[in-house]
């Protein structure tokens, strides 16, 4: 398999994927060794996960050369994502201890009723690779902190990333067969889904976690996906200043390329105002450093896999077919690397293949709206649930619209982030179940009921 660099399509390493014998023999090893690491105390698997976080500081210069080599985010932004999965584990490993501890829910005279949390056992995490740092944190540091061993598949995209996750946890103490890669593409993939494990943690698209969802659902194993999403955002006409919520917004869509779940990917803005802020969007757009995501300043590198060029390509010509106007960008650039001109669309509606399916890159439509209630029915017009943002100087006001949305995340002036101290969960076709918070922790366990009555 070719590890192939986006930004100037050379091959940069070859590896050998996993197969069925070799994936069977991880899985023996991990299967045999869950119960010893199940049964050390929790503050002593936070002590590792901490171990862990340290030699994610420690080597962050070499990591993030990696990740900018083989998926092409920014430099800037390679760094960003390992001081932000260095603040998740922060949190986990905080919090682990008292989410993980029995709860004493009943204590009366001869009888108590406690819940315990269980480690689920040996759990399976695909994942993508658009901050495999991040959505790769989410999953297997609490699924560690909670005594489960872990089999985890990187994207191919993203696969030296997961070599480098595999042995700093190594070093940092997770014993050998308590963490195993499985390397490899969607055969990889398939091979773990005819395996036996005890839950399923995916992240990535609607469509491969579909697939998964149908695939495992015989085996009665908790499956849980983070998919992908539309997310609107509304700029009401009382926003004190346009300019600088234009240039918050516009970070929110073209943030690491627009390859973020939780990009904003539709915007809805008051007519009052709209005019203004097309135009100081377009001017921050345009400020953008695009090219080299080796060279300091450059916001906009190229994106990860070629495919996804022709996909924008085709949203673009689809929009323009039916009346769309470019104001920036609006084509794939020349290569060598597979880079897009951050492109902005106006005059577009939900006729358009933009505004309604995920295009996972650096193209945004921008609609004009008369009311907030013209923006809800546009921004609950979707199949994905996962955020949707309103910018307004009255919070009742963006909540009364943020209320009605069926949603996982509502934010209120901010956009595109995540938090350890919240879950992180979408609806309808952007998944299920949640990571992060003390959902997120509890995920990775299976509650057992205590009653307990003295004779
Ligand atoms: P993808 O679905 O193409 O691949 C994800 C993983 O699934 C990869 O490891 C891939 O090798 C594996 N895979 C592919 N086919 C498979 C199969 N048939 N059986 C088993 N495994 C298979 O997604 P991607 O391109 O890696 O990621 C982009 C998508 O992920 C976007 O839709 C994005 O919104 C979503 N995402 C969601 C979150 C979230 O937290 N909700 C976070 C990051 C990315």
């Amino acid at each position: 398999m070719h590890i192939i660099n986006p930004a100037t399509e050379t091959i940069i390493a070859t590896i050998a994927p996993d197969n069925q014998h070799s994936l069977s023999t991880k899985y023996n090893l991990l299967r045999a060794a869950q119960p010893q690491w199940a049964a050390r105390s929790v503050a002593d698997r936070v002590a590792v996960v901490r171990r862990f976080r340290e030699l994610l500081g420690s080597h962050q210069e070499e990591l993030a050369a990696t990740l900018t080599a083989e998926v092409g985010k920014p430099l800037s932004q390679s760094g960003n994502e390992l001081n932000g999965a260095a603040a998740r584990i922060q949190w986990l490993a905080d919090n682990a201890e008292k989410f993980l501890a029995d709860e004493q829910m009943t204590a009366a005279p001869g009888l108590q009723e406690i819940i315990s949390y269980e480690p689920l056992g040996v759990v399976c995490n695909i994942s993508a690779w658009n901050y495999p740092y991040l959505v790769g944190v989410n999953v297997f540091i609490p699924a560690l902190l909670a005594g489960n061993a872990v089999m985890y598949k990187p994207s191919e995209h993203a696969t030296l990333t997961g070599q480098h996750i595999a042995q700093l946890l190594k070093e940092a103490g997770v014993p050998d067969d308590i963490f195993q890669l499985a390397l490899g593409a969607k055969e990889t993939g398939e091979l773990l889904l005819d395996m036996d494990f005890d839950g399923y943690f995916f992240t990535g698209s609607y469509r491969t976690g579909k697939h998964i969802y149908e695939r495992v659902a015989h085996k009665m194993a908790p499956c849980q996906l983070e998919l992908g999403g539309k997310d609107p955002v509304y700029v009401t006409d009382d926003v004190p200043d346009v300019k600088a919520v234009a240039a918050a917004t516009a970070d929110g869509a073209f943030y690491n390329n627009g390859q973020s779940c939780c990009a904003v990917e539709r915007i809805y803005v008051h007519e009052k105002i709209y005019d203004d802020y097309v135009n100081e969007f377009v001017k921050e757009v345009n400020s953008w450093k695009a090219g080299d995501p080796t060279v300091a300043g450059t916001y906009i590198g190229p994106l990860t896999r070629r495919e996804q060029l022709h996909e924008l390509e085709k949203q673009v010509a689809d929009a323009l077919a039916q009346g769309a106007v470019i104001q920036a960008g609006g084509k794939a650039l020349p290569g060598p690397g597979y880079y897009f001109a951050p492109t902005v669309l106006t005059n577009v509606t939900h006729s358009m293949r933009l505004m309604q399916e995920e295009s996972f890159g650096p193209v945004i439509g921008i609609m004009k709206v008369s009311d907030d209630e013209e923006a809800l029915k546009l921004m609950q017009d979707t199949v994905y649930g996962l955020t949707a943002g309103v910018y307004s100087s009255s919070q009742e006001r963006a909540a009364a619209v943020l209320r009605k949305i069926n949603a996982g995340t509502g934010y209120w002036n901010c956009c595109d982030r995540v938090s350890a101290a919240v879950p992180w969960s979408g609806r309808k076709h952007s998944g299920f179940g949640a990571t992060l918070s003390h959902q997120g922790i509890r995920a990775f366990t299976k509650s057992k009921a205590w009653h307990l009555r003295t004779l």
